[in-house]
């Protein structure tokens, strides 16, 4: 099978920094630009520098990394902001115009056609500046697909490098997205990007159908941080890449650290659920599950710990069977005889019931106390 044709641009600095109460500094920005780089992360989105002088020194912090991946930033289709992208040194700059009609009404209260040509001028403008530039529409999923053609072909026309749809308010399903996608992808004249939130609990799966349907530029943000309820999550992305696309170019054992580095900067911890990352994403405690996995763990595990720099971890507590205990002591250099296994493993599970966790520390204190019980 070939590998899907895609590319990553991760949005973390620009869209993951609108999370409420998110804001990045510069050197965070850079720090978090240099591992998306070593991940192997295409195109870096760095911020929105027509906000303020200070972010505008920030997306000129990630450019003057020189790193390997693009540098793009967010830019309304205003000559001041196309400005504020070519002081920033940025590789490509992102133009967006609202196209659905609600955002037209009330955002721009002139005819959509009007707001077209204007957003082209500064298409010209941007390219005639040496800057690569993708065409962008807001609230695609709620514009019909005739206007966003329209846009994507004259956007092309203009010399427009890529054309962006954006779910903007993650109104839409996987079918609905592989549909309208399809239909975009065949009558574009250059790459289309999808750009998914999560409303819905669907940006990952809207992102990977998108791909499946030809779109060739994925938008994400580490940990899926971002507007409401974010964006599509990098990790679980580049996870279903490789195990569903045959995409093995990205560095995934990178992600746990890149992962962590965004909570703290974000101050947005990570689920302990959260797929690839989070602390229970490799963790067992079921006894059926933890005898079948000392087999074979494809048993229970279809994402391999070690592919994504993590770890199996077997957890004890009420669901614990007598192999795992038994995997448990030994791996902590213990020997137990049966009738000792079965006290710990009655003290175990009792714990658990009790809601309380069973650390190593704990085990290796229910060890003695069997023991001492003779
Ligand atoms: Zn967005």
């Amino acid at each position: 099978m070939e590998p899907w044709n895609v590319e990553i641009c991760d949005v973390t600095l620009r869209d993951g920094e609108q999370t409420p109460g998110v804001s990045f500094t510069c050197e965070e920005k850079a720090a978090i630009a240099t591992l998306l780089d070593r991940t192997g992360i295409e195109v870096i989105e760095a911020g929105f520098p027509a906000v303020s002088a200070y972010e505008l020194e920030c997306v000129r912090a990630v450019t003057a990394l020189d790193l390997d991946a693009r540098i793009c930033c967010l830019a309304r289709a205003k000559q001041e902001d196309v400005d504020a992208a070519i002081a920033a040194e940025v590789d490509m700059v992102s133009i967006f115009i609202a196209t659905s009609e609600l955002h037209v009404r009330l955002k721009y209260r002139r005819p959509r056609a009007e707001v077209l040509d204007n957003a082209l001028r500064m298409v010209d403008y941007a390219r005639d500046h040496g800057l690569a530039v993708r065409f962008a529409a807001e609230d695609a999923s709620r514009t019909e697909t005739a206007f966003l053609d329209e846009m994507y072909r004259r956007g092309a026309e203009h010399g427009a490098d890529l054309v962006s749809f954006a779910d903007t308010v993650g109104c839409l399903l996987p079918l609905e997205m592989y549909r309208v996608m399809t239909e975009l992808v065949g009558a574009s004249l250059v790459p289309v990007c999808a750009h998914c939130h999560n409303d819905l609990g669907c940006a990952t799966a809207n992102t990977l159908t998108a791909a499946e349907a030809g779109a060739f530029q994925l938008h994400t943000t580490v940990n899926g941080i971002g507007e409401r309820a974010g964006n599509a999550r990098l990790e679980e992305v580049l996870v279903a890449l490789r195990l569903k696309g045959g995409v093995d170019r990205y560095d995934l054992t990178l992600l746990p650290e890149l992962s962590a580095l965004v909570a703290r900067c974000s101050g947005i911890p990570v689920g302990k659920t959260h797929p690839v990352v989070g602390e229970h994403a490799f963790a067992h405690e079921s006894g059926i599950h933890i005898a079948a996995m000392l087999k074979d763990p494809d048993t229970y595990e279809y994402v391999h710990p070690a592919m994504v720099g993590a770890e199996r971890r077997f957890l004890l507590g009420k669901h614990t069977g007598r192999k795992a205990l038994e995997h448990v002591v030994c791996s902590l250099g213990c020997q137990l005889d049966g009738r000792q296994i079965s006290r710990v493993l009655e003290l175990v599970k009792k714990r658990g019931e009790q809601k309380c966790s069973v650390t190593p520390d704990v085990l290796m204190s229910l060890i003695r106390r069997v023991r001492e019980e003779g």
